[in-house]
């Protein structure tokens, strides 16, 4: 039997075993990976999502399937969660729940800084839907407390925020949410992962994760999740799984849960090492300004103290003449790989261009730009930093930069 989502195992333990089992029939201690898309029954159940409860077996690989199962249980272990969906990518599991919680005439608040697809769909689709958003700088909870109307329905948190590690206080957020009935909370946690941060302690009542990152964190699979009750995840299952089909593909959940197993030891190898290079950075003098949640430097490392458990592997920094040290980044680098994406073993950088992300996705102005641009100037080198020798990544990054 699986060993359930339980508070009695240490962190990492569940890391490893939660969810997974010794195969009753071969005693296989890996596990399976079960590919198939549908399953034999011997109940003649109706064909309908409606017709499915908790207690039903596998029936198609759309509604549940074994491995992504399997997977969704480690997942619970980690967020302390009653229930997990997996998607087919981050975006997927975002799309799933906002569009399956929103109707036209509801009113969305929404972290004005966060995932380019994420702000895309803020700015552009959901406006499309007749769903009213309003684009707040959550680092102040104030601000979300001005943003509530009587139709808000969901407030929409990323911390860190993509790309530039400004960081959300959730339980003020919460609470400040708390006072408005049917108002839900939910935290985009990719950056922090569940070593750092868990947002539904914290009074969110969901929490979603690209997979992609840090959780698979190797590079090689998509995923998305998103984790809250019981009862919010069922709904959220029927509607978004098996009526919009984004499911998370068997393989990938496979290789995904293997990921997950190391999670904590590789959280605290990747905040050891953007440490390292983050102090190297600060001290370098092509490097105008860098921004990490564990340097005393971070403008809100108070909060990161308070609500990160670890302060994770995303840094940014920025150089005089940006666009030009980008060029000589992608062209020259060796070890570190100039790509997008993030959380994986090996370091990832690329320049985002303040400009061009205002045009392109965020569109921010007044205040929130003068916000957006205290954290990230004219544009920001945002860096992933994996789990190689730091030195090996320093002397890369030295080569290039140069004396500036
Ligand atoms: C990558 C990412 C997403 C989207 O996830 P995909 O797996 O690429 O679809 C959403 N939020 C954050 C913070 C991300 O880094």
């Amino acid at each position: 039997m699986p060993i359930p989502a339980t508070s009695s195992l240490g962190f990492r333990t569940a890391a490893v075993h939660a969810g997974e089992y010794p195969d009753p029939a071969t005693g296989a201690s890996a596990p399976n990976l079960v590919m198939s898309s549908t399953f034999v029954t011997r109940d003649a159940i109706g064909f309908s999502a409606h017709d499915l409860d908790d207690r039903s077996g596998f029936l198609y690989s759309r509604w549940s399937n074994p491995t992504v199962a399997q997977l969704e249980a480690k997942l619970c272990a980690l967020e302390g969660a009653e229930a997990c969906l997996c998607f087919g990518s981050g975006m997927a599991a975002v799309s799933g729940l906002v569009l399956s919680l929103l109707a036209a005439g509801d009113h969305i608040v929404m972290s004005d800084t966060n995932y380019a697809g994420v702000a895309e769909l803020a700015r552009d689709t959901l406006p499309r839907l007749g769903v009213q958003v309003s684009l707040a700088d959550c680092s102040d909870p104030a601000n979300v407390a001005a943003a509530i109307r009587p139709n808000t329905r969901l407030v929409w948190l990323e911390t860190p925020a993509n790309p530039i590690v400004r960081l959300t206080d959730i339980a003020a957020v919460a609470a400040v949410a708390a006072e408005h009935p049917g108002v839900r909370v939910a935290v985009d946690s990719t950056f922090a992962t569940p070593v750092a941060t868990r947002p539904l302690e914290l009074g969110a009542h969901y929490v979603m994760h690209s997979l992609t990152k840090y959780v698979g964190g190797h590079g090689d699979a998509m995923g998305g999740a998103i984790l809250g009750s019981r009862e919010d995840v069922a709904a959220l299952r029927l509607e978004a799984a098996i009526h919009y089909g984004g499911v998370l593909s068997p393989f990938n959940a496979w290789l995904i849960m293997r990921g997950a197993a190391t999670l904590p030891i590789r959280m605290r190898a990747h905040e050891e090492n953007a440490l390292a290079v983050a102090r190297f950075l600060e001290d370098h003098p092509a490097v105008t300004r860098v921004v990490y949640p564990g340097l005393p430097s971070h403008p809100q490392h108070d909060l990161a103290r308070r609500q990160m458990r670890n302060f994770s592997g995303m840094l940014t920094f920025q150089t005089e003449r940006g666009p030009a040290m980008a060029e000589r980044l992608a062209k020259e680098l060796r070890v570190v790989h100039y790509a997008v994406s993030l959380g994986h073993h090996r370091s990832l950088i690329f320049w985002i261009d303040t400009p061009d992300l205002m045009e392109s996705s965020f569109r921010l102005a007044g205040a929130q730009l003068e916000s957006y641009r205290a954290y990230a100037g004219d544009g920001v080198f945002r860096m992933s930093v994996g789990l190689e020798d730091p030195e090996d990544v320093c002397r890369d990054l030295d080569r290039v930069l140069g004396s500036g």
